[in-house]
């Protein structure tokens, strides 16, 4: 398993962790929701514009 520093306590912790157990450092995470709301945006303007 992989494991990532905790910018606030510098404690070890598992990479899949999105807060710190230890302190509560909330991890920044990458907004793959964000991209698909982005794709589906992009093919109802592709096809709003063939029809
Ligand atoms: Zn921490």
């Amino acid at each position: 398993m992989k494991k990532k520093e905790c910018p606030s306590c510098a404690m070890e912790i598992d990479q899949t962790e999105e807060v710190c157990p230890i302190c509560q450092y909330e991890f920044p995470t990458q907004a793959k929701g964000t991209i698909w709301v982005a794709v589906l945006l992009l093919l109802v303007i592709l096809l709003w514009l063939l029809l």
